[in-house]
């Protein structure tokens, strides 16, 4: 039996066979049997989200052969990718070009594809999630169409495709606003975690990128600040906390210790007190929690189901080891999230409902409606996307 686990491996599936796919012909070759067959296919990105949005008994397709950089358009800022293209594999090309993503998130290894499908994001009070820089996709349909949308074509199909969950067609390009290359310089101070919050509006809009890292049971906060600069590069790059270079260079990280996550996007103005909410649940529930909470910033977006629309926003991310069961805290530390309008990453665990989903969303109704138009047999959805479908 064929046997697939997500990045972590806490996550697993048994699906009929994994396809790799390397042309258009193929994935609508798949789609059109699996219309006619009637079992469901998921694609799969690097397999790096901790959400079941992969598992399947049916087919799921590998689209990491589809890769590399297609154009780029100086005129427009612009670059296109194929859908398998993996982040780290965009910033030298870009480079080489002139140009750079305007941000990514932690690691690179996500494909673009994938990375754009759950709303991957950096930190930043003035940038976006990766998504939010979509312009322009290429997407093939269940019925074997291949159609290319942006905000004036197909713009519907557009807007639900950019953050699709995998759920709309097979993305086999995505063009992304890109700008001018550039060089940035990061910077890594302990600072008490009081004084972290107490200054968090100064210390976020007072650098390109923002971050820090609290670890249960320690006062201080790792604080991670990154700013463009003008300096010459120093190679070999340094440590993470002390890099100076080009942007793909400086902004992705090692994360090798598997791990489940769990991210909310709240209401910047809550940030605070949400932080105060959660050191206090650990302090009196969780003590043996080891794994850091990490707070980041994203600049407000338009996406139909972001976790970022309409406000601007800090995620807050928790982590647990994957030889523990991470139930009971992520299940308290929801509760804390949902009381400060917490949004989920929907690439990171939760255990929220459709119901639930559609009072954080305006377009959750409209997504679903464009979904079931492009996809009336269902083959993209899963038993896990089935479970978020609004009553
Ligand atoms: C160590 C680690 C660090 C992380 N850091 C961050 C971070 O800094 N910021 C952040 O926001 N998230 C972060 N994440 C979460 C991660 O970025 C997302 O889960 C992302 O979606 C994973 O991309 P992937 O290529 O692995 O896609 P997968 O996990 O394989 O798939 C994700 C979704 O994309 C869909 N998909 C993939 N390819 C296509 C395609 N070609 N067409 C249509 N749909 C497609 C899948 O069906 C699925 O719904 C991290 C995860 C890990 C494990």
């Amino acid at each position: 039996m064929t046997q697939w686990s997500n990045w972590s491996g806490k996550i697993t599936s048994s699906p009929r066979r994994i396809v790799q796919v390397a042309t258009t012909e193929a994935i609508r070759a798949e789609l059109i049997l699996a219309s006619q067959s009637d079992y469901v296919v998921r694609t799969l990105g690097t397999g790096h989200s901790h959400y079941r949005l992969i598992p399947t008994s049916g087919v799921i397709l590998d689209t990491r052969p589809l890769s590399g950089l297609v154009s780029v358009d100086k005129r427009e800022m612009t670059a296109t990718f194929r859908g398998g293209t993996k982040i780290h594999a965009c910033g030298r090309p870009l480079y080489d070009h002139g140009l750079a993503l305007i941000n990514q998130g932690d690691i690179d290894n996500q494909t673009i594809a994938g990375a754009i499908a759950t709303g991957t994001h950096g930190t930043g009070t003035n940038l976006g999630s990766i998504t939010s820089c979509v312009t322009a996709l290429k997407i093939i349909l269940v019925d074997g169409s291949e159609v290319e949308c942006n905000a004036s074509r197909e713009p519907d199909l557009f807007q639900a495709a950019r953050l699709s969950l995998g759920a709309i067609g097979i993305v086999t390009e995505v063009t992304v606003r890109v700008r001018e290359a550039y060089r940035l310089e990061e910077k890594k101070t302990l600072t008490p975690l009081d004084d972290v919050m107490e200054n968090i509006d100064y210390l976020t809009s007072n650098s390109r990128h923002f971050e820090y890292f609290w670890y249960p049971g320690h006062t201080e906060a790792i604080c991670k600040a990154t700013n463009e600069t003008e300096k010459l590069p120093i190679y070999p790059i340094g440590e993470e906390g002390n890099r100076r270079g080009w942007n793909f260079e400086v902004l992705s990280n090692q994360r090798l210790t598997p791990h489940t996550e769990m991210e909310y996007a709240i209401p910047s103005h809550h940030g605070p007190s949400c932080i105060h909410a959660l050191k206090d649940l650990i302090k009196q529930k969780h003590k043996d929690v080891k794994w850091p909470v990490e707070y980041r910033t994203v600049k407000a977006d338009d996406l139909w189901i972001s976790p970022a629309r309409n406000r601007n926003t800090v995620t807050i991310s928790i982590h647990q080891a994957v030889d523990k069961d991470e139930e009971k805290y992520y299940r308290d530390a929801e509760e804390i999230f949902r009381s400060f309008e917490g949004r989920p990453h929907w690439g990171k665990v939760h255990y929220l409902s459709g119901n639930d989903l559609e009072g954080d969303y305006d377009r959750w109704q409209d997504w679903w409606e464009i979904r079931d138009l492009v996809d009336p047999k269902q083959v993209l959805v899963n038993e896990q996307l089935n479970a978020l479908r609004p009553e």
